[in-house]
């Protein structure tokens, strides 16, 4: 028989075994949080039709013109794309199910997302998010609660080292204006430009904004600022938003640069920053983007949401949490020696989980130092023994393997009553 081995796709990571209970942790913890402000979640297919995401997040962005997972579905020739972000699912989701007949809606997900990219500490092919969207809220308190809401989050997991940046990008109308005055200070550099930039100039110059390349940074700090040129609506939506910013007591920096990737924002726009990832510094961005809904087909809707990069938050936790997170074991790692005992653990091990206690029973034989190297092994909190003297008895004897206490031999049912003080 010939074999061969495969390996995962590149970009795409295996969770194994010693990563998932930070998974499981920042999971719970997401979702504890989620519903402290009343939101819902929904969870919608991993595949959507590719003009989704052509149409809302824009034909000329770095998504859409590289990094979308884009096939052809052979049985009926529809263009297929894997989700490269959620927002524009949550909002088809909305519009196709008439959610927002029943009012506004706050929901949230949790999933992962693809892009084709080049893999590098913080960016994956396969990544997770986790989005919240409020559908139907004008503002500018709706956006407030979304900034002040990812800052507890930081507090409830005790992540340290981000920080807020938050811009506007106003209206329609004063993009428009902007985009006229970024044509012409670009247009004045061209040859400062890089391809993506070139070919952006003309198509979409506020992305040039967003790039990423440092060769940039110095021409896109001499850019004309659309701070300097909002209307009054606009204005008054983000003075009222740092009010309540300010009389939350959050700090935050104003970054007249930040426009995010995505076409489909308008007004506010925020990401959170950290400087222990290199390149890689945002782990969550959003913003307000009050033309989607109708754009996909619903009725105009103001709306606001973000998203945060599950891996990039793992990461800045394991770096700067003081406590280390949890690594989840079961409660007792049964032990035992002899054929009487074989038995007597079986049945011992099912008691123990009957009671509601996870139980893990020793299998393959070995010595009770081995047995007992494999307990501790699994960060069990207590080894249970079942030596030929225990099953004379009629006994079992427990071992706490964390922390302080002393071995005791006592009956099953005595035994899982000391395992629930
Ligand atoms: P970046 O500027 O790093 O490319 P982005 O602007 O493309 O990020 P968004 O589309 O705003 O990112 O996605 C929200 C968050 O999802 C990001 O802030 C980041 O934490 C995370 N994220 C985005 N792309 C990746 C990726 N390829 N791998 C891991 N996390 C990612
Ligand atoms: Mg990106």
């Amino acid at each position: 028989m010939s074999t061969q081995k495969f390996q995962a796709v590149r970009g795409m990571n295996d969770i194994l075994p010693d990563q998932s209970g930070a998974w499981a942790f920042l999971e719970t913890t997401l979702r504890r949080w989620l519903a402290l402000y009343g939101y819902s979640e929904v969870r919608s297919p991993v595949l959507e039709p590719t003009g989704l995401f052509v149409r809302s997040i824009g034909e000329v962005t770095d998504i859409v013109e590289k990094e979308m997972y884009t096939f052809v579905d052979s049985l009926n020739g529809e263009s297929l794309t894997l989700r490269p972000e959620a927002t524009a699912s949550c909002v088809r989701l909305a519009v196709q199910h008439n959610l927002l007949y029943a009012g506004p809606q706050r929901l949230w997900y949790m999933g992962p997302m693809f892009r084709h990219e080049r893999p590098q500490k913080g960016r994956y092919r396969q990544f997770h998010q986790c989005g919240a969207e409020a559908l139907g809220f004008a503002g500018p308190d709706a956006d407030a609660e979304l900034i002040l809401m990812t800052a507890r989050l930081w507090e409830m997991l005790g992540l340290k080292e981000v920080s807020l940046e938050i811009n506007t990008i106003g209206s329609l109308e004063c993009r428009q204006q902007h985009r006229r005055k970024l044509v012409e200070y670009f247009g004045q550099h061209v040859e400062l430009l890089d391809e993506d930039s070139k070919r952006r100039l003309h198509t979409n110059p506020l992305r040039i904004l967003d790039s990423k390349n440092p060769a940039l940074s110095d021409l896109i700090e001499g850019a004309p600022r659309l701070m300097d040129a909002l209307d009054d609506a606009s204005a008054e939506h983000f003075e009222s938003l740092q009010a309540l910013l300010q009389a939350a007591g959050l700090q935050y920096r104003i970054n007249p640069r930040l426009v995010r990737g995505l076409d489909y924002y308008n007004a506010t726009v925020f990401e959170w920053v950290t400087p222990l990832l290199g390149a890689q510094s945002t782990i969550c961005g959003g913003g307000r983007y009050d033309g989607l809904v109708e754009q996909l087909g619903g009725k105009p809707t103001p709306a606001c949401g973000f998203a945060m990069g599950m891996e990039r938050l793992l990461a800045v936790l394991q770096e700067t949490r003081t406590e280390p997170l949890p690594e989840p074991g079961p409660d007792v790692y049964v032990v035992h020696q002899g054929e009487a005992a074989q038995q007597a653990a079986f049945l011992a091990a099912d008691q123990v989980r009957s009671a509601g206690f996870a139980a893990v029973l020793h299998c393959g034989g070995g010595s009770f130092k081995s047995q007992l190297k494999r307990a501790d092994a699994s960060r069990a909190a207590y080894a249970m023994i079942l030596g030929e003297d225990e099953v004379r008895a009629g006994q079992v004897s427990l071992k706490p393997l964390r922390g302080q206490g002393e071995q005791k031999t006592v009956s099953l049912a005595q035994a899982i009553q000391l395992l629930r003080t």
